[in-house]
């Protein structure tokens, strides 16, 4: 069933820590459904990128704001641009794994993208993945899933993706960037990591993917027939 078929839109959010999964099955639950993805770890990474590149540290709150007022991230079908340069490539390192990690910290920065984000679900129905997506972005979702795993089981699937993409990795030293964003994303005081209210709760340690998105696909449209 789609937006076209109930002819409103709706939101459906999937919150859960790095490593989870997320990414994959948020992208095809939205092509099952017809739907939009929205990414919102991409633009925190996209603003984390610039603001790292122009030297502005998160602790200079008015050099921050100041910097923030002048960047402009648009979100395409498969990119995010930065003041019309396409970053999408960039972003996916571990330099900004941690870096998106350290800016997602700052109110400042968290305020000024809420808005962006918010806005998406005016163009159509949306999947929005990410950490606080479910509890501050979209509390009205129609349906929210909180999607998790171990952290072992997380680090074997992130070496597992560098690796299949040619891509140098460390297992040790992902398992321990996993945990060390797991604390700083779950003991920040500004939307920390947790569980929405009236989310859904998927452990896919044991799950292959194409078992956590039937579950999720499942669930959603069975939460529009009603
Ligand atoms: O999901 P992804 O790993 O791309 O997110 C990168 C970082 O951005 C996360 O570790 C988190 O600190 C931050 N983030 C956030 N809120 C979101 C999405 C991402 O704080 N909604």
């Amino acid at each position: 069933m789609t937006s076209e078929d109930t002819g409103a839109f709706y939101v459906v959010t999937i919150d859960g820590p790095a490593g989870a999964g997320k990414s994959s099955v948020a992208k095809r639950t939205a092509h099952e459904l017809g739907i939009k993805y929205l990414d919102t770890g991409a633009i925190y990474r996209a603003i984390a990128l610039i603001l790292a590149k122009s030297e502005i540290k998160p602790d200079s709150e008015e050099f921050l704001r100041e910097a923030l007022s002048e960047i402009k991230i648009e979100l395409k079908e498969n990119s995010v641009l930065v003041n019309g340069f396409d970053v999408s490539g960039e972003i996916r390192t571990s330099e900004v794994d941690e870096l998106a990690s350290v800016y997602s910290a700052v109110p400042a920065v968290r305020e000024s993208l809420l808005t962006l984000q918010k806005e998406q679900e005016n163009y159509g129905s949306l999947v929005a993945e990410g950490r606080d997506v479910g509890s501050v972005v979209f509390p009205d979702a129609k349906v929210k899933f909180f999607l998790t795993a171990s952290p072992e089981a997380r680090a074997r699937r992130r070496y597992l993706e560098r690796i299949s993409k040619g891509k140098e990795a460390d297992y040790n030293e992902i398992l321990n960037s996993i945990k060390q964003r797991d604390i700083n994303d779950s003991t920040r005081k500004l939307a920390p990591l947790s569980v929405p209210d009236g989310a859904v709760y998927l452990d896919t340690s044991d799950l292959t993917e194409d078992e956590a998105v039937k579950f999720i696909v499942d669930h959603v449209r069975g939460a529009l027939l009603k």
